[in-house]
């Protein structure tokens, strides 16, 4: 039974991935009233792709096996949309069984005779039951707890909330990542959507995801990103550094699509108005197993933006070439070669995840650096640029005091050097290890007679509540720990650089 929608921006739900299909509706088709039959047969026309590979079927009019291409859902929806292609009746042809036609895709509303009310949006009017076709998020009635506890009995839906969330699966952004090897091979997949007034989500379909997102590519369509991997957080960083970037270097990007960004990201000083909000859902599972999902909200953009861009500043100060460019390989360098030489990123995501939620991160780039970069072979420092970036970082969002972080970050250097020289590091996984105060203490003093150093005095008082300088004690700590270690690298790396060239010379 057809049925009557309205497609428009005015009458938004509140639900992310419905709103998101509601703006796909709008930019597919334009305002106005359809019938429910056409959207769905235009969506699915949409959804279905020929899969490269033929087989036959048995035409009966002409009384002959025809050969066709065989189509799909398309990948990844082919996930969520389960519903196979109908073929009619079968014949029995020298032995072999042939359809009498290729499979139709079809999707079918169901639409119930009687009013419901649609669990979306409120409105009364004829209801289907919600699919997965229609909603990503229900894998079968009883594992509904996995997102939306209080409707155990499964989700009635409107003609226009469905459909909208039929189109939701055009209007995603998605990036997959392969997982283990041969048969153990599985892929995450994690989706993205950004959820704004339906306005706002408009003009970024239109301005910024037409002319950026990657169309065809079996691994992904979302804008070009600088990295991503197996985890959500490192990949949510990877999109949102990606749409930053053309901000900050708007050359390759239309002049709307800059602009667009620009009013969705960066809040503008002199205006006195608070930002647009804006959200993003970000979601990864695991193909093919039920697909358990975690979905994460971020809602603080603009702060993140913020922080991108004084990163910006600060590498640009430092003369070093083509800031976006270097955040990423900054950000890229967090990750572990495993034995069968496979990157493991677990720890760029925790970097990641704490930068996206103004925590700290220091204490994994202090695991990072003690035990992947010290132990690889050769040993390497961090990336140029590391250390200033993260340094901003902890003036702006950890509140510390910039002349303090220059003290420490002078000994820190100092400490790594003399370390070298007198080939010590033991000495700094002694001061990374320090698990209380006094064993630091005990560390700086060890440091003062072995390498003779001298303790700059601000890190001698310890106040009340074992803070020193205002810092807790752990954090300075890590920090030393940070600086002294990528000190020592780095003058290591320089060693090994020397006596090659003079072996060579040899
Ligand atoms: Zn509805």
């Amino acid at each position: 039974m057809s049925h009557s929608v309205s497609i428009n921006l005015s009458s938004p739900t509140g639900n992310f991935w419905i709103d998101n299909g509601l703006v796909t509706l709008y930019c597919e088709f334009g305002e106005g009233d359809y019938d429910s039959d056409y959207i769905l047969e235009k969506l699915t026309e949409k959804l279905v792709l020929k899969t490269g590979g033929k087989t036959k079927y048995f035409d009966q009019k002409k009384k002959e096996i025809v050969e066709y291409e065989k189509v799909n859902w398309k990948y990844p929806t082919n996930q969520f949309i389960r519903v196979s292609g109908k073929s009619d009746e079968k014949v029995e042809i020298d032995g072999e069984t042939y359809p009498t036609q290729p499979p139709v895709f079809d999707l079918n509303l169901s639409l119930s005779k009687t009013p419901g009310v649609c669990d979306i949006c409120g409105t009364k009017a004829p209801v289907t039951d919600a699919k997965m076709w229609i909603f990503p998020f229900i894998v079968e009635p009883s594992k509904f707890g996995n997102f939306y506890s209080g409707s155990k009995q499964g989700f009635k839906f409107c003609a226009r909330c469905a459909l909208a969330g039929l189109a939701g699966y055009i209007g995603w952004l998605w990036k997959v990542q392969r997982k283990g090897q041969g048969k153990a091979q599985r892929s995450v997949l994690h989706f993205f959507i950004f959820h704004s007034d339906l306005r706002t989500m408009e003009r970024l379909h239109r301005e910024v995801f037409v002319p950026l997102r990657i169309e065809g590519d079996k691994s992904g369509n979302t804008p070009r990103l600088p990295f991503w991997g197996l985890y959500i957080h490192e990949t949510t960083l990877g999109l949102l550094l990606s749409l930053f970037s053309y901000i900050s270097d708007p050359q390759d990007v239309p002049e709307e699509t800059n602009k667009c960004l620009v009013s969705l990201f960066k809040v503008d000083s002199m205006s006195f108005l608070p930002p647009q909000p804006i959200t993003l859902y970000a979601v990864t599972g695991i193909m093919g197993q039920h697909f358990f999902m975690k979905l994460k909200e971020f809602t603080k953009l603009h702060f993140v933006y913020r922080i991108y861009e004084k990163w910006v500043n600060e590498l640009e100060r430092k003369e070093i070439n083509n800031p976006p460019q270097q955040i990423a390989w900054i950000f890229r360098q967090f990750v572990s070669r495993q034995e069968n030489k496979k990157e493991e990123t677990l720890w760029r995501d925790k970097i990641a995840w704490a930068i996206l939620h103004f925590t700290d991160p220091f204490p994994f780039l202090e695991t990072f650096i003690f035990d992947v970069r010290a132990k690889e072979n050769p040993t390497k420092p961090l990336v140029m640029g590391t250390l200033d970036m993260f340094n901003v970082y902890l003036r702006e969002v950890l509140d510390m005091d910039e002349q303090f972080q220059r003290t420490l970050a002078g000994f820190g250097y100092a400490l790594g050097k003399a370390a070298k020289e007198h080939s010590e590091m033991g000495l700094l996984y002694a001061l990374r290890n320090a698990k209380k105060p006094e064993e630091f203490y005990r560390v700086l003093n060890d440091a003062q007679f072995r390498l003779e150093m001298t303790i700059p005095e601000a890190l001698l008082r310890i106040e009340k509540g074992e803070r020193i300088s205002g810092v807790p004690w752990v954090r300075v700590k890590t920090l030393l720990a940070i600086y002294a270690m990528n000190s020592y690298l780095r003058e290591n790396a320089k060693q090994e650089k020397d006596s090659a060239t003079s072996e060579k010379e040899e």
